[in-house]
Formats: structure tokens, C-alpha cells, sequence
């Protein structure tokens, strides 16, 4: 059975055997970064045994990898020595007895872990093996298949051609998928795109929107589109409204995205809400943006690990993406792999319970690190009869703060315009 019609307990304990696997034979042996830092923390080689280990991991940001190319696998014949699975240390022993240490490399190694594919997330380069090629092209077939694309439609693209994860997991899923796929580019005219005749168009949201404008009517223009792969930057709700009017009911609106360093988009079902993961690819989990502790279920940011991918590496990645994770079955597609469901804005949820709350009148939270531990401060004006005691504790429930610093609302307000105005200040190193 597919993972994506097995029950959330099922998925959970196998990305957990997944995870132990992964992390003790691939992550730490191979990944000079993780393993400095599993060092550091005191997680070693064997210290994620389950999926609910995992938070040991300390959380990465982009910022703090000085050298993308500690963040890639790389094996040598001594990590091999000291940390591979036996069967491998007697292949390279083997092959070394004999002279032929290419043996190693070339039917070993380089097939599984070297990179030979790169693109670009956020500035930050992205290496795949050759493994993860072939994988990236079957998760590309599971989005088209999710996206209700079929077999014989002809899917034209106008995503930007170069080295960004939606154009390659485009044309490797249509091939994969064995459907006919056109790629084109952002400046294609609607003369181009309608002799193409397709049913599928792929692109950016804005570029979607300037397309389907200048091809009004659709219905005489482009008569055989039934659906809009919406991919390349994130769908706002305005946008899609804009796009579904433009397309008056003859074709649906699909979106497929995921933030930088995500090595496959996350993909919207045909008429589904939200974004389907791949359970057997990745773990999504949501941290209280400030404390980096997990948060259950609702509403936090998306921590993103990866699972088997080979080539650039990363756990517990913050995303920036602030939602709720959904594992029920999909009510659109059935399926019940992990669906994410972003919240429209990038506020973190602990400034939703300062902001809703009717007896806060002003905050500002302050992150920093003292002696390797993360602090929040939060600065904070109640109403005159307020009961600040009471409120603190109500707040202390939803939030991880160490300490909350109750002023008046003028000296707070003069410290958040003495800062630029902003309400969260990130000092850590
Ligand atoms: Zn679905």
C-alpha cells in the first residue's frame, strides 16, 4: 500500500525507522556540519532513535551554514571506514586489496551520493545525486497525478527555464508521468502558447494573471485548458481569486510550492485545500517560532528535515512558514499524507495571542542567547486594570517566555520606535 492511504500512526512510526536509519548512516558519517553539531549537543551518531527524538536536533537556519558545501554528503574511504554499514567496509576493503579504489567511487559511492545536479534556492546552491534525480522525478509525477493531470494532456510551461526546483520537478515529473510537456518561458506570447493547444499551463502566479489576461476569452483562445499549475512562487488568496475568474469554471487552479532549501514542492490536490507533503521525503513539524520548542498540531513555524535525500542536507530547517499541520485524510483526494495549511501571513503565532489578546495594549518580544541558552523576553502594556498577574499566566500558558517585562504604554512605545518599528527583535549571534 502507498503511503498515502496509510493511518497518521502507521506513517509516524515508519518515518521514525526511516529517520534513525538516515541519521545514524548517512547524516552523521557524511555531513561535516551535522556531525560537529550532533557532537556539540550531545545526540552523537545514535542519539535519534524516534520521530519524537527528533527535537534534540537544534533547528538550522540558512544564515548560519558559512559553507553550503558542509551541508553536502560527502563520503571518503575513511568516514567509510569508521562509520558505514559493514557490507560497505568490506566492498572498499576488498576493492583496495585489489587496487581498485575507482571501483569504489564509481560503482559505490558516486551513484548514491555524489552531486551532479544543482539549483538554486534563495542564493543558496542545492546539489542532488544521481538518486535523488530519479526521486525528485517520481515526487514531480505525484504532483501532476495529485494536480488530476492526465495521461494524454499536453502540459506547456512558461516557468522561468534555469536552476530552480519548480522547472526541474516539472520537467522531470511530466516525463516520468509519460505525459507531452511543452517548456517555454515567462515572455511567451498567446499566439505561441494557444498553437501549442494545451490542456496544462504551468507558471508563476503573476506571469499566469498577464498570460490569461491578454487571452481573454479563454473559452475561444484556449479551449482545451482545464487546468493552471500554479508553481514558482506562492499562491496568495487574492491571486488565485484573480486567476479563477480568469479562467471563468473551465479549468482548475492547482498550486505546488515549497520555501527555500525543500528539496521537492509541497503540492496542492485538485481541488483540495492546502499543501500534501510526501511523508516518505520529508518530516514537517511546527516550533514555537521564538523558542524553537515543537508545538502540537495548530499553529507554529514549519521546521523542515529531510528524509533519505542525498547531496545537500538539512534538519529542522526553519522556513519562515507559519500554519497548521493537518493528517486526516484529505476531504478533496482521501489521501493521508500530512497536509499543510499555511496561514496567509508570515506573523508568527505567538504575535497572533499578543495581538488578539483584549487586555494587551502593546508588546515587543526580544530573542538572545545567554550562555548558549535562547531567551525571550517579552516587553508588554496591560490595561490600567488589568490584573497583571492573572494575564501573565494566561499568556505564559500559550507562549515560552522566561521573562515578561510589564511598562507603560508610552516608554514601550518609544522602545519599539527606537527600533524601526519592530516588534520582534532577533539578537542572538
Ligand atoms: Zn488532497
Amino acid at each position: 500500500m502507498a503511503w498515502d492511504r496509510r493511518k497518521p500512526s502507521w506513517i509516524k512510526s515508519a518515518q521514525g525507522k526511516a529517520l534513525r536509519r538516515y541519521l545514524s548512516q548517512d547524516v552523521y558519517p557524511y555531513s561535516p556540519y551535522y556531525q560537529v553539531r550532533f557532537e556539540e549537543t550531545g545526540v552523537g551518531q545514535r542519539g535519534i532513535k524516534s520521530r519524537a527524538d527528533l527535537d534534540k536536533v537544534p533547528l538550522t537556519t540558512f544564515d548560519e551554514i558559512a559553507n553550503p558545501a558542509s551541508v553536502v554528503l560527502r563520503p571518503d574511504e575513511q568516514s567509510i571506514q569508521q562509520y558505514a554499514r559493514i557490507g560497505l567496509v568490506a566492498r572498499v576493503f576488498w576493492a583496495k586489496l585489489w587496487r581498485r579504489e575507482w571501483v569504489v567511487n564509481q560503482r559505490l559511492i558516486d551513484p548514491v551520493y555524489k552531486p551532479l545536479h544543482w539549483h538554486v534556492d534563495d542564493g543558496f546552491p542545492i546539489g542532488s545525486s544521481a538518486e535523488d534525480v530519479e526521486r525528485l522525478a517520481e515526487l514531480g509525477r505525484r504532483w501532476l497525478e495529485l494536480a488530476g493531470v492526465a495521461r494524454y494532456d499536453v502540459v506547456v510551461s512558461v516557468l522561468p527555464p534555469g536552476p530552480n526546483l519548480a522547472y526541474w520537478e516539472l520537467v522531470l515529473g511530466a516525463r516520468q508521468a509519460g505525459v507531452s510537456a511543452l517548456h517555454l518561458n515567462p515572455s511567451t506570447t498567446v499566439e505561441q502558447l494557444a498553437a501549442a493547444r494545451p490542456n496544462v499551463l504551468a507558471g508563476r502566479p503573476g506571469d499566469l494573471v498577464r498570460i490569461l489576461e491578454a487571452a481573454r476569452p479563454i473559452a475561444r483562445n484556449l479551449d482545451g485548458l482545464r487546468t493552471l499549475l500554479v508553481a514558482g512562487a506562492r499562491l496568495d488568496d487574492g491571486t488565485r481569486r484573480h486567476l479563477m475568474n480568469l479562467v471563468d469554471g473551465q479549468a482548475a487552479v492547482v498550486a505546488a510550492w515549497a520555501p527555500p532549501g525543500v528539496r521537492a514542492l509541497w503540492c496542492q490536490c485538485r481541488d483540495g485545500e492546502g499543501l500534501h507533503t510526501a511523508p516518505d521525503a520529508e518530516i514537517v513539524e511546527l516550533v514555537d517560532p521564538l523558542s524553537g520548542v515543537p508545538v502540537a498540531g495548530d499553529d507554529g513555524e514549519v521546521a523542515w528535515t529531510a528524509l533519505d535525500w542525498k547531496g545537500t542536507v538539512f534538519l529542522r530547517l526553519r522556513t519562515g512558514v507559519y500554519g497548521s499541520i493537518d493528517d486526516s485524510p484529505c476531504p478533496a483526494c482521501g489521501r493521508t499524507t500530512p497536509r499543510l495549511l499555511p496561514t496567509a501571513t508570515t506573523e508568527p503565532g505567538f504575535a497572533r495571542v499578543l495581538d488578539s489578546h483584549p487586555k494587551v495594549q502593546a508588546w515587543q518580544a526580544e530573542l538572545r542567547t545567554v550562555e548558549g541558552q535562547e531567551e525571550l523576553i517579552v516587553y508588554i502594556s496591560i490595561e490600567p486594570n488589568g490584573r497583571p498577574g492573572r494575564l501573565l499566566r494566561e499568556l505564559d500558558r500559550h507562549l515560552t517566555v522566561t521573562q515578561f517585562v510589564v511598562m507603560d504604554r508610552r516608554r514601550l512605545d518609544a522602545r519599539v520606535s527606537k527600533h524601526g518599528e519592530s516588534r520582534v527583535l532577533d539578537l542572538r549571534p
